[in-house]
């Protein structure tokens, strides 16, 4: 089963839920893992989506999605985050990010690039 971790900044999470809603066809296809405010928010939105939920960001779920890149469980990233707002847990984001490009993880950081990935086959089935 393919994996897809998603993960956005409040500003954002309306973005993502709107963009899980249009894709929840294929999203429900796979399995699906969330820092525990976003997966909350998507499914609230898409209420037939299955979502693991880890922490929240600020308390370590960004790191046990890093945790699950390194462990080999997570194939794309979709991960919204807001530019413009300085974040008390900057160090964890920077930890998850290095480590999608030490595993060479396919990344979308925003709405054109999720897109994207979706129409290169990132949802499809192994
Ligand atoms: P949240 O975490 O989904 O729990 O808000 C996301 C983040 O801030 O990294």
């Amino acid at each position: 089963m393919t994996t897809i971790a998603l993960i956005a900044h409040d500003v954002k999470k309306p973005l993502l839920a709107a963009w899980a809603k249009r894709n929840a066809a294929a999203l429900a296809r796979c399995d699906l893992v969330a820092t525990g405010t976003t997966g909350g928010v998507i499914m609230q939105e898409c209420p037939g989506l299955k979502i693991a939920c880890v922490k929240s960001g600020p308390l370590g779920g960004d790191q046990q999605i890093g945790a699950m890149i390194a462990e080999g469980r997570i194939d794309a990233l979709i991960f919204f985050p807001d530019p413009l707002t300085p974040m008390p847990h900057d160090v964890d984001v920077k930890a998850l990010l290095r480590l999608t490009l030490v595993y060479d993880i396919p990344c979308a950081f925003n709405l054109r690039t999720a897109d994207l990935l979706v129409a290169a086959g990132a949802l499809d089935q192994k």
